[in-house]
């Protein structure tokens, strides 16, 4: 029998799903809603969101709409002032996991510690965060650790990224013990559960199948991620974020496919793949 196996950690994330339903419900009652960015980083949400009123901006200056919603990622405290100025009506959709970062961020930079982000430089969230203390440094990669100066006498304190893989913040953060000579190294595991979960998943499942559909946007870094540790397990991994896709794969080719996907990828498509997947032949099993 050909068999479907779809990861228990699929669809949308706890912080992804509050900030969709409040937008859904904002747009039926305001029928028009603004946010800097896109709220969720799938196109398909975005679509449906977009048709319903959403209008998305590059930058807070170019916002015409007074309802505001501050997507997942969160905003720095700059532009959220910068709104208040400007008389928005703002609607807080920042995850709480990453509101979590802005308060120990806030308080770890008033104690005087040179706070050091481990993330990706351009990701909003790891830019929301920056905002919230004085001089904050973005780590990308070990090269990073050593193009910064810090002085003997000077706290540190090291945060990640949420989406983050455990074992690539450890080895930067072993790399940052080695190489920072300061009083005090201060390192807090800010990376969320469900990103975790849902790696160590993904592993197992593309361990025992044929084929693995990573579903999410192209854009997602957390489905992005999910798609490179599948690979490494299984020879046929496939990034599913639409329909064409799906179409390019000859599913006469494997007896058992794997279902993984990012924390922005919504139900009713992964609902729709594996529907598809069943005219193949295919049985979905526990
Ligand atoms: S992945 Fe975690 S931190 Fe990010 S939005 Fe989802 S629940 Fe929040």
């Amino acid at each position: 029998m050909k068999k479907i196996i779809v990861a228990k950690n699929v669809g949308f994330c706890f912080g992804v799903k509050r900030a969709v339903e409040a937008t859904e419900k904002l747009l039926d009652e305001l029928k028009s809603l603004s946010t800097v960015g896109d709220i969720v980083h799938n196109p398909l949400v975005m679509e449906k969101l977009k048709l319903k009123g959403l209008k998305v901006y590059n930058s807070i200056e170019d916002i015409k709409e007074k309802h505001f919603l501050i997507r997942s990622h969160g905003l720095s405290k700059n532009q959220i002032k910068k709104l208040k100025n400007s008389n928005f009506k703002i609607y807080d959709m920042t995850c709480p996991f990453v509101k979590k970062i802005h308060y120990l961020v806030e308080d770890l930079s008033n104690m005087d510690y040179n706070i050091l982000i481990i993330g990706d430089k351009n990701h909003p969230e790891v830019l929301g965060i920056k905002g919230y203390g004085k001089d904050i440094k973005i780590i990308e990669n070990k090269l990073d650790i050593l193009r910064y100066k810090y002085k003997k006498t000077s706290k540190v304190a090291v945060v990640s990224q949420t989406t983050l893989n455990f074992d690539y913040y450890f080895d930067i953060v072993k790399n940052i013990i080695k190489l920072v000579k300061t009083k005090e190294i201060l390192v807090l595991n800010t990376i969320c559960k469900v990103t975790e979960e849902r790696e160590k998943e993904s592993i197992e499942i593309a361990k025992k199948v044929d084929a693995v559909l990573v579903l999410g946007g192209k854009e997602s870094s957390n489905t992005k991620k999910l798609f490179e540790i599948c690979k490494k397990e299984c020879k046929y991994c496939f990034f599913v974020e639409n329909f064409s896709n799906l179409s390019k794969i000859n599913f006469n080719s494997f007896n058992n496919v794997g279902i993984v996907s990012g924390t922005s990828t919504p139900d009713f498509f992964i609902k729709e793949v594996i529907e598809y997947l069943k005219k193949f032949g295919y049985k979905e099993v526990a």
